[in-house]
C-alpha cells in the first residue's frame, strides 16, 4: 500500500519545518554548537505538539557529521542510515512498561554506539513505565556512560517521578497556535491539491485544539473523495456541533426551557461530542451573545452571561475526566434556567424532538450505543490472548490494503491500531474520539470487509487510546487478583433499555467477575 497518511508524509526532517516551538529548538541547537549535550532530556506537553518529531531530529542532529543551522544535514553517512541507525533506539513505554523491557535497555546501554557518536534512547510516553521500571532506569541515569543520551517524551509530566525529572533537562512543548496550524494546513492542502475552504480549515484548527497530528488526521479523512471540503463537509463528517445548535442551546437556557436544554445535551452526548469541545463552543457563543446584548440586539440578562462564562471556564480547568463530565455540564447549565416552565404535554415534546432532528448536520449521524462498547470490550477480554493479537496484527495492513476501494473506511482504519484480540473479538484504538465514533458507527461494514479477507468472523469495537489504557490497567489489576471476565450477551442487555446504565456500570464490577477456583 503506497498511501502515506499526511502526518507521516509531512513529518519534519529538520528543525526548520517543525511548527512552532522556536525557543526549544534554539536551546537544543545551541547545546550542540556549544557541545553541551545533556545525558537526559524530557519533552513534556500535549499530544500532537512535536515532541517525538523533535526528539528524532535532535537524535539525528547530535550524531550528524555535517550539522547545519536547520538541523541534521540528512545527507551524510550517519543521517542516511535513517531507520537503520541502530544507535537511535525508540521505545514506546505505553506498550513496553515492564521492568524487563527497561532492564534490556540498561544492559545494552553499556555497549558502545555502533556507528555514531551517541547512542540515543527515545522513550515515548515515559510516564507509563511501571515503578520498578523507573527504578531500574534511575540507576542508569545516576551514572550514565558518556556517550548515552536519553530523550523522554510525555503527555503527563505529573506522573513522572521527581527522581527522574531532577536528572533531566526539561522542555515544555506548547500547543501549536491557531495561526501556525492554519498556515500549515493551508500549505499542505496546496501541496496535496486538496480543495478546501478557509472556513473548513478554521474548523479543523478549532477541532484539533493545538494538536497538529489530529488536524492532519482530520484532513486525511476529509480528503478521501477529492471533492471540495467546505465547512459543512467538516460538520457532517465529524458530527461536530454547529454554531446554530449551540446558539439554540443557549437560547433555551436563557428562556428557561429546561426540557429543550436536556434534549440538546442528550443529542450531544449520544453522538459523543467531546465535552471539552462542547465547552469551548459554548464559551465562543457566549462571547457572541455578550456583544449582541451590548448592541441591543439581544434582550438577555448580561450578568447571567458573565456568570455562565465564568462557570464554563472553571469547568474547562477543573473538570475531571474520571467523573461523568456531561452530568456536571448539565448541572451547571441548568443552574441558569429558572424552574418556571409549566409541564409540557407529550405532543409538545414530540414536536421538539422532530424540530431538533431536522435542524442541521447532526441528524445525519446515528447514535452509537455506549453499552455495546462496554460489552464488547468486556467480551474481548474474556479470552484475550497474545497469539490472536499477533495473528490479527500481522494481517492488519494487508486488510487495510484490501479495502483501498472503500476509501472512507480505509481512512478511518489506516491510523488505528488493533490492541487486543480474542478468538472472535478485537479492539481497535485511535487517538481521535471522532474517528473512534465513526469506526463504531461503521462496525458492521468493517466486520463484513474483515470477514471477507480473514475468513473468520470477528466482532469489533473501537476505543480511544485513553479509554484503552484505562481498560488495560483495570484488566491487569483483575488478572493479578485472579478475577475472570465473563461473556455478556449483547441482545439481552439491549432489550432491557431501562436497565442499560446499570448493566453498563456493572460490567467491570466485582459481582460480574468470577474469582478463579471458586
Ligand atoms: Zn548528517
Amino acid at each position: 500500500m503506497d498511501y502515506k497518511v499526511l502526518y507521516r508524509k509531512y513529518r519534519p526532517q529538520d528543525f526548520s519545518t517543525v511548527v512552532d516551538q522556536k525557543e526549544i529548538i534554539e536551546i537544543l541547537k545551541n547545546s550542540v554548537k556549544n557541545q553541551k549535550i545533556s545525558h537526559a532530556y524530557i519533552f513534556s506537553g500535549p499530544r500532537g505538539t512535536g515532541k517525538t518529531t523533535t526528539a528524532r531530529i535532535f537524535a539525528k542532529y547530535i550524531n550528524c557529521l555535517n550539522p547545519t543551522d536547520s538541523g541534521p544535514c540528512n545527507e551524510c553517512d550517519i543521517c542516511n542510515l535513517n531507520q537503520d541507525n541502530v544507535d537511535i533506539i525508540e521505545i514506546d513505554a505505553a506498550s513496553n512498561t515492564s521492568v524487563d523491557d527497561v532492564r534490556e535497555i540498561i544492559n545494552n546501554v553499556k555497549i558502545a554506539p555502533a556507528y555514531s557518536k551517541y547512542k540515543v534512547y527515545i522513550i515515548d510516553e515515559v510516564h507509563m513505565l511501571s515503578p520498578s521500571a523507573f527504578n531500574a532506569l534511575l540507576l542508569t541515569l545516576e551514572e550514565p556512560p558518556s556517550n548515552i543520551v536519553f530523550i523522554f517524551a510525555t503527555t503527563n509530566i505529573e506522573n513522572v517521578p521527581i527522581t527522574i525529572l531532577s536528572r533531566c533537562q526539561r522542555f515544555d512543548f506548547k500547543k501549536i497556535t491557531d495561526s501556525s496550524m492554519f498556515e500549515h494546513l493551508k500549505n499542505i492542502a496546496k501541496k496535496e491539491k486538496i480543495k478546501i475552504d478557509e472556513d473548513a480549515i478554521k474548523e479543523i484548527v478549532y477541532l484539533s485544539d493545538g494538536a497538529l497530528r489530529d488536524a492532519l488526521s482530520i484532513l486525511d479523512q476529509l480528503a478521501f473523495d477529492n471533492k471540495k471540503i467546505t465547512y459543512d463537509t467538516v460538520a457532517n463528517h465529524l458530527g461536530i456541533i454547529s454554531n446554530k445548535k449551540i446558539a439554540s442551546l443557549l437560547d433555551n437556557i436563557f428562556n428557561n426551557k429546561i426540557n429543550d436544554v436536556l434534549t440538546i445535551l442528550d443529542e450531544f452526548k449520544n453522538i459523543n461530542i467531546d465535552y471539552r469541545y462542547l465547552l469551548k463552543k459554548l464559551l465562543d457563543n457566549l462571547e457572541i451573545f455578550a456583544i449582541k446584548i451590548k448592541n441591543n440586539e439581544l434582550n438577555y440578562d448580561y450578568s447571567k452571561v458573565v456568570n455562565l462564562s465564568m462557570d464554563i471556564a472553571n469547568l474547562i480547568n477543573q473538570i475531571n475526566i474520571n467523573l461523568n463530565p456531561y452530568s456536571l455540564i448539565t448541572i451547571i447549565l441548568l443552574n441558569y434556567c429558572d424552574n418556571e416552565q409549566p409541564l409540557e404535554n407529550t405532543n409538545d415534546k414530540k414536536k421538539i424532538e422532530q424540530n431538533t432532528q431536522t435542524d442541521d448536520s447532526i441528524e445525519e449521524k446515528s447514535t452509537f450505543d455506549e453499552n455495546i462498547k462496554n460489552i464488547r470490550t468486556n467480551n474481548c477480554l474474556v479470552n484475550v490472548q497474545k497469539k490472536y493479537l499477533t495473528l490479527i496484527q500481522n494481517f492488519w495492513s494487508k486488510f487495510i490494503g484490501s479495502i483501498s476501494e472503500n476509501k472512507k473506511i480505509m481512512m478511518l482504519l489506516i491510523d488505528s491500531d488493533v490492541v487486543a484480540a480474542s478468538d472472535n473479538y478485537l479492539i481497535i484504538t485511535n487517538e481521535l474520539e471522532s474517528t473512534v465514533n465513526l469506526i463504531n458507527l461503521n462496525l458492521e461494514t468493517i466486520e463484513n470487509l474483515f470477514y471477507k479477507e480473514y475468513n473468520k468472523e470477528y466482532k469489533m469495537i473501537s476505543l480511544t487510546k485513553n479509554e484503552w489504557l484505562k481498560v488495560k490497567e483495570e484488566y491487569i489489576k483483575n488478572i493479578k487478583n485472579k478475577k475472570k471476565y465473563q461473556m455478556i450477551e449483547e441482545k439481552k442487555v439491549l432489550k432491557k433499555e431501562n436497565n442499560i446504565e446499570q448493566i453498563a456500570t456493572s460490567i467491570f464490577d466485582e459481582s460480574k467477575i468470577v474469582i478463579e477456583g471458586e
